[in-house]
Parts: structure tokens; sequence; C-alpha cells
């Protein structure tokens, strides 16, 4: 017999069926066992009544065993019927039962609040909790929309490198590989020079690509290895026409999160994002002054709280743009017109508390970039190749980063970012806790 998912069970009443999933539940009632199955599709009650052939198989089933159980699907008698949870109103009465993977006794109950370190150092097991599978499949609904919404948009999706020659940023500090005959590489700390690159061929191209940053910092917004979702565009006037495709995306990725998940966002106590109809846009300084505070060339991250809860109950806004950072302040190739000195055409976009993503007008005119370059210390031979793409004619352009972890954490009010990354890395870990390992020095 084929198995039927858990989804379709109700479509059955009445049918011999086979189930396979997980255990998430085992309850022992008087000589009966009750079972909450779950496959990718949803989860059911199953019982094992006390004339059930299969009632010694029940009593050895432990928690979170892959199992096969076959049996009749029956509608439950009205007083066990619980209205508005999936399969509710039917259960599985089971008469055969197979242990396909037995699990061992679990360390803790997959629904118990852990610790941050002890949830991640039993991520193959932890991440089948309903906490986690919550989380990861908002994010996969989070990739999904925000690339529907740029191919809507006439973006260009394409596979950004993560093995580089140079350090993208020039500032973010950049992991070296030792391979390469004659010269070191790095691991990408950003795609943004293949992007701007992309300008030439698609105009408009977008990348979902890995980051990594050797960042000395252990903070709950940091990771070694993030995921960004970046675009770039070209005929540009200035920084507004990126703002504007990217406050796109993140409404699609809201609506569509909301029309999917709405569930999620109360399991999660918290809310769907609030955007009014455009996100409000503060400069920095406009940023200082509503705070009372004194004027800074960047935003601290207390201040980035402070901003976001004036534009949540000023402006009704879990977003706020801030714009007009001081062009020392931002990368080198960001475009800084000259009626606006000292001040850039860079922008960040902070959400609810957070930036999750920063993007600008890039520096387009060959000559400009390469004397930015030499005023900022950087050799423009080592440039040779990302400057091919201003050489041979490249129109304004600008596009912008979002963080997928941060964008992901900010969603469910998680605190701490890598909660919302499967298998993160840290200064501290590479799946396991390097500070177990005696050789480690932080
Ligand atoms: P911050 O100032 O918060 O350290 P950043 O300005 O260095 O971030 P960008 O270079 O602007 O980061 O990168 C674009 C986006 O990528 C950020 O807004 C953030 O969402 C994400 N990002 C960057 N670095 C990290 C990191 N180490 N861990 C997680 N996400 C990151
Ligand atoms: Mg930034």
């Amino acid at each position: 017999m084929e198995r039927t998912f858990i989804s379709d069970l109700s479509k059955h009443v009445g049918e011999s069926v086979i189930v396979m999933g997980f255990v998430s539940v085992r309850r022992d009632q008087g000589k009966m066992v009750f079972f909450d199955i779950r496959d990718f599709s949803g989860t059911v009650q199953a019982v094992v009544l006390t004339k059930s052939p299969a009632l010694p198989a029940a009593k050895e089933v432990t928690v979170e065993s892959a199992v096969k159980f076959g049996g009749m699907v029956n509608k439950r008698p009205d007083k066990n019927v619980v209205a508005g949870k999936q399969n509710g109103n039917i259960e599985l009465s089971v008469d055969s039962l197979e242990i396909i993977g037995k699990s061992q006794t679990l360390p803790f109950e997959l629904s118990a609040e852990l610790n941050l370190d002890t949830h991640l150092d039993n991520l193959p097991l932890t991440l089948r909790s309903e906490r986690s599978r919550d989380i990861f499949t908002l994010q996969a609904s989070i990739l999904d929309a925000y690339r529907t919404s740029l191919k809507q948009q006439n973006f260009t999706e394409f596979i950004a490198p993560s093995l580089v020659g140079g350090d993208a940023e020039g500032g973010a500090a950049a992991f070296k590989v030792e391979y390469f005959y004659d010269q070191s590489a790095f691991l990408a700390t950003s795609p943004q020079f293949y992007k701007q690159i992309m300008v030439g061929p698609f105009e408009r191209a977008f990348t979902i690509a890995k980051i990594f940053r050797a960042e000395k910092s252990a903070t709950t917004r940091h990771l070694s290895e993030a995921t960004c979702m970046d675009f770039e565009m070209g005929f540009i006037d200035s920084e507004l026409e990126p703002m504007r495709v990217l406050e796109q995306a993140i409404r699609d990725t809201v609506s569509a999160v909301a029309d999917k998940h709405a569930d999620m966002f109360e399991r999660f106590k918290t809310t769907i994002p609030l955007i009014p109809d455009s996100i409000p846009v503060l400069t920095l300084a406009e940023a200082h002054a509503t705070l009372g505070v004194e004027s800074e060339p960047d935003m601290a991250p207390e201040h980035e709280r402070m901003i976001c809860e004036w534009a949540k109950k000023e402006k009704s806004s879990d977003l706020v743009f801030i714009t007009r950072f001081p062009t020392k302040k931002r990368a080198f190739y960001t475009y800084e017109d000259p009626s606006e000195t000292p001040f850039s055409r860079g922008f960040d976009l902070l959400f609810r508390g957070l930036e999750i993503n920063s993007g600008a007008q890039r520096m387009h005119d060959y000559d400009a970039l390469v004397a930015r370059m030499i005023e900022r210390g950087l050799d423009p031979a080592k440039f040779s190749f990302y400057l091919q793409a201003f050489k041979y004619g490249m129109p304004p352009h600008g596009g912008s980063s979002t963080g997928l972890e941060r964008m992901t954490a900010r969603m469910l009010e998680l605190p701490n970012v890598k909660e919302a990354t499967s298998f993160p890395r840290d200064m501290t870990r590479i799946d396991s806790r390097l500070s177990e390992d005696p050789s480690f020095e932080s």
C-alpha cells in the first residue's frame, strides 16, 4: 500500500492507510497508547486500542523515532473533536506498526525552553522542534518571496563566487584562503563587485549569496557566515530608485509571510510587521535630532533601537530608512554628488531596532572611482578586474544588501540572529563549541 501524507488523511475517512513520520508525543492511557505523528505535511493523532495487534510494539516506540503506522482513518467522537486544529476531527486507529529508525532517549523534551548554547550544541535534534521548524519554514518563505518580487521587478538572478581575490568591502575582516599559486584568496565579505559587474549584462541583477566576516566580536547580530539578498540596478537618478525596489521587495515579502504564516506570528507572540504606504525616511542628522542626541557620523546600535521605537509610535512603521551618512563612513565605491558633499548617497534600512540592509548609489565613472581608491589608500592595480566594468561604459547604478538571518530574526522578534540561522558559525562555534577545544584562545 502507498504512503498517505498526513495532510491528506481527512480525504480517507473509513479507509485503511499507511502513514510514515516521526513520533512527536507518546501518551499511555490505561492499556491504550496515543501518539502524535508528524510528517512534512502535518500532524495527526494515532491511537493503539487495547485489542490492537500493534499494542506490544507500541509500548516500544520512543519519542522522535521514525515510524510506519498502518490503520483505519476514523472520525473522532464529537466530544473529542478539537476545532480549528489540523486533523482535529479524525484519528488513525493503528493495527500495524513498524519502527523504521528507533530514537534513543532524548536528553530533554523538544518543547523545553533551552539556553542558546544547548540548543545549538544539539541542532540535529533541536531543529526538529516546532519552534525551529517555524523559524526555518518562515525563512524559506522569505527567500521565495524576495526572489519572486525581484523577478517581477525585472531582475535576473545570478550566482556570485565565494572565493575572491581581494576583500570587496576593503574594511570588513576577511578570512584568508591559502591555496592559490602566488597569491592569497579570501572568502567573499560581500558579492558587491560581482553584482555591479552584472549591471553590464543584465542592467538589473540579484543574487542570494553567502558572505563571510572574520570580525573578532561576539554580538547578537553578527555571524561569521551570513546570507545576503543583494540586488543592483542601472540607469538610476539617485539612491531613491534602489530604495523603492527594496521597499517593494520587503512589502511583498511581509505580505507573503503574513498570508502563509499568520499562525507563527501568534506562536512567537509578535505581530505581522507594520509597513505604512511609504516607509519613513530620515537623514542621519534628522534621526539624531529626533532623538535629541548629539549628531554623530553613524548610528549607534542603541540609537537604531530608539529611532525604530519612534517610527513605530509616530509613523506606524516597523521599518525606517536612514540616509545621508558621511561619505567617509561608507564603502569606497559609494557615490557622493558634488552638490551634497560631504554626504553620500548611501542608506540603511532598520527593522524593529536593527539594521537589516545597507545600500547606495555607487560610483560609475572610471576616473572618479580610481581617484577615490587612491584617496582611500587602495591600489587600483589590485582592482583591475573589477575596474573593467567601468572602463567599458557603466551607467549610474545602485542597489542594496539585506541580511537574511537578521530579517528572519526581526520578523519573529528573536533576540539573537543565531536562532535564525540553521547552522550558525561564530568566533566560538563551527557546529561544536570551540571553547571545548583547549587549544582555542579567544
Ligand atoms: P553592522 O554595521 O551591523 O555590523 P554592516 O554595515 O557591516 O553591519 P553591511 O556590510 O552593510 O553590514 O551588510 C549588509 C547587510 O548584511 C547588513 O545590513 C546585515 O543585514 C547583513 N550582515 C552583514 N554582516 C553580517 C554579519 N556578520 N552577520 C549577520 N548579518 C550580517
Ligand atoms: Mg551596513
